[in-house]
Formats: structure tokens, sequence, C-alpha cells
């Protein structure tokens, strides 16, 4: 068994089987993740369209790419030929190119909005106010080549538990009451090397994970 084999297997094991195993592979080799996807894996993730793009072209074409990186609009036509999910949408002008893009690969490309959770001025996302606004919007009832089927958050990087377990629970608790009124909500992608055990205690059904199964980044 390889060394990401072997880790991957060992994430496999702590996370309960409802929840979906994002592998991020960014910046990593295509010989690295070719490792994984040889130990079964399918879902990769990726923070740039350029990079997902050249992987995409060279490896097998039933993995199922998510964009997990911010994403500028005029480079959504690059992955919306075979892009699954978009985690990081953040507005109305990024929701219609998205939608315009995929209608034109005859596509449904599912879009999680990112919630800004974190302390931190620098990350980006929306407001629990701006998401729910978003997702009652009227234009967005008639985009039928976009999917929003969840909700995505990256906590403050601390060591501080209890102030990550108030940014997921925030999270969670927004997840479920727009879940209530939307039910193609299926997805809160919470959850990274450092902090996935407690994203999914605080109910997680997505983590991203890279670290912890390729190896620091440089
Ligand atoms: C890089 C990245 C991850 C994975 O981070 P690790 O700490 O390596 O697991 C998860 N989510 C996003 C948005 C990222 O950019």
């Amino acid at each position: 068994m390889s060394a990401i084999e072997k880790k991957l297997q060992h994430i496999l094991k702590s996370i309960p089987e409802e929840v979906t195993l994002v592998a991020v592979s960014k910046t990593k080799p295509i010989s690295d993740l070719m490792e994984a996807y040889t130990a079964g894996q399918r879902i990769f993730g990726e923070n740039k369209i350029q990079e997902m793009t050249d992987k995409w072209d060279q490896m097998p074409k039933d993995i199922i790419w998510h964009m997990i990186g911010h994403v500028q609009t005029n480079k959504v036509k690059y992955m919306a030929p075979y892009v699954d999910t978009i985690h990081a949408v953040d507005s109305m002008k990024l929701l219609k190119e998205i939608n315009k893009q995929a209608a034109k690969n005859n596509r449904v490309v599912n879009c999680l909005l990112q919630i800004k959770i974190a302390a931190e001025e620098s990350k980006f996302g929306l407001s629990e106010t701006e998401a729910i606004q978003l997702i009652q919007a009227e234009e967005i009832q008639h985009m039928s080549n976009i999917r929003i089927t969840g909700l995505m958050g990256m906590a403050t990087f601390t060591d501080d538990q209890k102030q990550i377990k108030d940014e997921f629970d925030m999270i969670k608790s927004l997840f479920d009451t727009l879940k209530t009124k939307y039910s193609e909500l299926n997805t809160l992608s919470i959850g990274m090397s450092g902090d996935y055990q407690l994203a999914i205690d605080c109910g997680s059904t997505m983590v991203r994970i890279g670290s912890s199964i390729f190896g620091t980044r440089n």
C-alpha cells in the first residue's frame, strides 16, 4: 500500500459512511492523485481552475471534480464542461455566469453558497442575511442549469476549539433553517484536515481534506 493510500484509508475509517470525502489535491502532481484514484477515491477538490482543467484533461473521466477555491466570473467557462460542484459561490453575478456556461454545455452544476463564518477579515463569503436573500431571489428560480445543493464554510485558523465549534454551529443552524424551505439542500461542506472531526460532530456532510491525505503543501 502506498503512503497516500494508507492515509486515505485512515481518513475513510475515521469518518462516517454518510459523510462525503473530497480529496483536496491542489498543488499535488497527477501521480499523487492517481495513487488516491487507484485506492478508490473519485472526488477530488482543486482551488485553481487552470490546474484543475489540466488534471481533468489528463486523468480518468469518472473523476468527480469539485472547485473549492474562490472563482472569478470570467474563468467559469473553462470548467463548465466538466465541473460537478462549485463550493465557494458568493454572488448572484457568479450564479448567473455558472448557469449560462452550464447551459452552453447542456449540464447542471451543483453550487454551494459560501458562508462567512470566520472572524478573519480576509475570508470570502456571504453573511447569513445575504445568503437568505440570494437563495430566495426570484431570478434563481428560473436558472435551470444550476442547483443550489448546500452551504460551505471555513472556520477561523485557530487552536481555540470553542471558537471553531461556535462557527460550525452557526452555519449548521443556517443550513437547518434553509433546509426546511429548500428540499434540494443536502450538503454542508465544513471540515478540513485540522478540524474535520469537530466539523462532523457539528453536522458536516462533506469534508474537504488535503494535507492529511497528500502531505503538507509548499
Ligand atoms: C486547501 C483547502 C482545504 C484542505 O486543507 P487541508 O488543511 O490541507 O486539509 C479545504 N478547503 C479549502 C477551501 C481549501 O482551500
